[in-house]
């Protein structure tokens, strides 16, 4: 904070995940942030002057304090509403256009979702980041009748993070696709489609985390470990599939 000024100005660096998330919020809309966290995301888009009104939403009382004292140290408050609650619990019906659920796993944002679906009537867009689990998110988006608009994936402190943004509609990306759908589902239908730059590399990095559960399940004689192991053999196969079908096209 400058002496002299009650407000800090310095400006925002946003990760490069967030700053991927913060490109996919339309401007000068009511946006929240469930699970907001450090704040950093909609205070980055106020200060470039592309947020409407923002909120920030936090279950849990360490960030809600957190992000409310940055907001204020920013001077933002009036712009930020900075909200304790659960999910879309602290949104009143109508509040916003578009939703952004970035960095929790793919079974809790879409609880997050379906505990709150009055909050979503007025949603155009939701940006949703799943840690994991980007399968049930995806899942929830055809039930629910989100169609997908885009698909990345963000290579941020070696780490490769999925980002899904999501439109209403019913457009179903999954046909006409040599994959199957539950596959498909797990690797990302426009990520194939669009042949992401970093979809062969993050395939490379989950076979191998296949191969090391593979591996430890390899003594395991009960029925489940066997189930297990067969379920893996599949999606190992098919992980190798793709990735040679990418290199191909590739070289
Ligand atoms: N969204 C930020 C980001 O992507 O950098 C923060 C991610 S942080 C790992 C997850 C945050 O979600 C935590 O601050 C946690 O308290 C919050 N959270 C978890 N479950 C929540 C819920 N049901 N409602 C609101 N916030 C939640």
């Amino acid at each position: 904070m400058e002496a002299g000024n009650l407000h800090t100005s310095e400006p925002v660096h946003l990760s490069e995940r967030l700053a991927k998330i913060a490109s996919w919020i339309l401007p000068d809309c009511r946006v929240a942030d469930i699970g907001g966290d450090h704040g950093w995301l909609l205070l980055s888009v106020a200060q470039k002057g592309l947020l409407g009104q923002g909120i920030i939403g936090e279950v849990n009382k360490g960030p809600f304090e957190n992000a409310a004292g940055r907001i204020q140290a920013y001077g933002l408050g009036q712009q930020i509403d900075v909200r304790l609650g659960d999910g879309l619990s602290v949104l009143r019906d109508g509040e916003v256009d578009q939703i952004v659920i970035a960095g929790m796993g793919g079974a809790l944002i879409t609880s997050i979702l379906d505990a709150g679906k009055s909050k979503l009537e007025s949603v155009k867009r939701l940006v949703l980041q799943p840690n994991i689990g980007g399968h049930r998110v995806r899942q929830w988006l055809v039930a629910n009748r989100w169609k997908l608009i885009h698909e990345e994936i963000v290579y941020d402190a070696e780490i490769y993070y999925e980002m899904i943004v999501a439109e209403r509609g019913a457009e179903d990306v999954y046909e006409n696709q040599p994959i199957p759908r539950l596959i498909l589902e797990r690797i990302g239908p426009l990520l194939w489609r669009n042949r992401d730059p970093l979809l062969r590399a993050k395939m490379q990095e989950e076979l191998g985390q296949m191969q090391k559960v593979y591996k430890q399940l390899s003594n395991g004689q009960s029925g489940q470990a066997i189930q297990r192991r067969r379920e893996l053999e599949r999606e190992m196969e098919m992980w190798e599939q793709v990735m040679n079908w990418l290199y191909e096209e590739q070289n």
